[in-house]
């Protein structure tokens, strides 16, 4: 074997940090993968010697671009963008992008890698990549916004397509900013194509598209209870977040027959003992999304709720199961801890890699239901991948289709991880099934075009 970063885990971490320095997100997101594909290419020389791992911890390219844009005052802004192309082994680029003060290249690079094992699992032709700014969309007015939108999209149109790189939203991105960006894309290259997904029904969007993140993330736990003979119907949920992927896990928590307590935002949860009923979270989207208000109105709204501010999170209050969708390293070890002290036993990850390296191991070690978002939250990209489709071939699928289409591919993503994370003795670690399945379909490609 030649002499590599793969000849012993410590030691390719090390590498990684030192070709990374201060990008603690990304080395986060590759440790969590490597301390797994360590043990599965242990034996298996093809890997090690093409490097595999080693550069798929590389993105293929790292673009990032000045983004000016005039406020309501007549005020210059400069804000940065990125698009990062991790890997478009198995098919093109595809990825959201995430508009929020909190956004880095190192961000950005932990999404894209697990991105790219994330689409690798739905089993859809999709490579990964993550794109955004550091723009703070909160406040801003809606032509603040629009102008954003264009400015950004003159410079990254020149590196995305359909068969190219495909963004969608995320994280302060949604159906109105991929109007303004797909509007721009348009203008510049006078092209009509699918280069964008999360668009509106009019003009080439996929049903289902909204809900599919939260649904999936839900299909995914119901899939888990399963495999132990559990169902979600009568189950206490905790959940964090009030965006579009925590809303529709509630909303399909609830249509399930399971009882949703908590939901939070940025200054801290609301918990309602008496459940988080339909009616209230369809008060909860117009209010987030229509108003632009904060969760702690709903303890005003609805007397039953009390609102913990100050930035609390929600993982002390008692539940069955957990569904952290709000973002990144939401959830420590302690407050892992604290979950399995009050009960509970299964976790679907709605938001990605929301639970830190320290919670990832205690929740292992337990042994309880524990689903990355890699695995769980992928129904989102997934129904992308069927916007992507359906554009190619200029038609609309309709919507019992598609969801039964998202259903058979977070089984199939359920399978996978089953595959190669279940044990001799009949216990199922999705983390380590969902990294080696990934893992493995990337490889596989990558070994068939040689050194590229
Ligand atoms: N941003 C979502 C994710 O994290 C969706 C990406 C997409 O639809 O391309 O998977």
């Amino acid at each position: 074997m030649p002499a590599s970063d793969h000849v012993d885990l410590n030691g390719f971490i090390e590498g990684v940090k030192r070709r990374n320095p201060g990008q603690s997100e990304f080395v986060q997101a590759v440790t969590e993968v490597a301390e797994d594909i360590f043990d599965f290419i242990g034996d298996k020389v093809q890997y090690h010697e093409a490097q595999i791992l080693r550069r798929i911890a590389e993105p293929d390219r790292v673009v990032s671009f000045r983004v000016c844009w005039q406020d309501d005052n007549g005020n210059i802004r400069v804000q940065r963008g990125w698009r990062v192309q991790n890997n478009n082994s198995i098919g093109p680029y595809k990825g959201g992008i995430r508009f929020h003060p909190s956004v880095t290249e190192s961000v950005l690079k932990f999404l894209a890698f697990e991105q790219t094992f994330k689409n690798a699992l739905t089993g859809l032709p999709m490579g990964g990549g993550k794109g955004g700014a550091n723009f703070n969309p909160k406040g801003k007015s809606v032509n603040e916004i629009m102008r954003f939108c264009q400015s950004f999209m003159t410079e990254l149109y020149r590196h995305i397509g359909a068969d190219i790189d495909v963004p969608a939203g995320d994280i302060g991105v949604g159906g109105r900013e991929i109007g303004f960006m797909f509007g721009q894309y348009k203008r510049i290259t006078n092209n009509f194509t699918g280069v964008l997904t999360g668009k509106g029904l009019e003009w080439g969007g996929s049903l289902i598209r909204t809900e599919a993140t939260g649904y999936g993330a839900v299909y995914f736990l119901q899939n888990m209870l399963k495999s132990r003979g559990q169902d979600v119907a009568g189950k206490v949920a905790v959940i964090s977040g009030s965006g579009n992927v925590a809303t529709h896990a509630a909303e399909k928590i609830v249509a399930l027959g399971g009882k949703v307590v908590t939901l939070s935002d940025s200054e801290g949860f609301v918990h309602d003992p008496d459940g988080i009923t339909q009616d209230k979270i369809d008060w909860v989207k117009t209010h987030k999304t229509h108003r632009r208000g904060r969760i702690s109105d709903y303890a005003t709204e609805f007397k039953s709720a009390t609102f913990h501010g100050g930035g609390a999170r929600p993982w002390g209050v008692p539940c069955d199961v957990a569904l952290p969708c709000a973002t990144q390293n939401e959830l420590n070890g302690e407050e892992a801890r604290t979950l399995l002290k009050n009960g509970c036993t299964a976790v679907a990850e709605g938001a990605n890699m929301p639970t830190d390296l320290d919670g990832v191991h205690v929740f292992k070690a337990a042994r309880i239901l524990y689903a990355p978002g890699k695995a769980s939250n992928a129904g989102g990209v997934a129904v992308s991948g069927l916007e992507m489709s359906q554009n190619s071939a200029r038609m609309s699928w309709k919507e019992e289709e598609l969801q039964t289409m998202l259903k058979d591919i977070m089984s199939g993503i359920h399978d996978r991880c089953l595959e190669y994370g279940r044990s001799a003795d009949g216990h199922v670690d999705y983390v380590k099934g969902a990294n080696i399945a990934g893992f493995k379909k990337v490889a596989d490609a990558m070994l068939a075009f040689g050194v590229v």
